[in-house]
């Protein structure tokens, strides 16, 4: 059997499909392609998860951010009225 392209036969139809099979030729082409593909997958899912960190950093900020604003308005308006 080729373990290219699933190609059955005796062993001499087989010695004459590797000579011809195409996926054969191909063989460490695909093999690298798919070694990169996986690791694209992989550096994907680590974006993915540093986007959800990144985005759970920038709720927490956000709500940071708010408490601060209503404490400074907070002293602006003390400061008005001692005025
Ligand atoms: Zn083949």
């Amino acid at each position: 059997m080729c373990y290219s392209c699933q190609f059955h036969g005796t062993a001499s139809e087989l010695a004459a499909h590797l000579e011809h099979c195409q996926y054969e030729a191909m063989k460490n082409y695909i093999h690298q392609t798919e070694g990169r593909f996986n690791e694209l997958v992989q550096a994907l899912k680590q974006k993915d998860q540093e986007i959800n960190f990144l985005q759970a950093m920038l709720g927490q900020l956000s709500i940071k951010v708010e408490s601060l604003e209503k404490t400074v308005e907070g002293m602006h308006f003390r400061a008005q009225s001692c005025a």
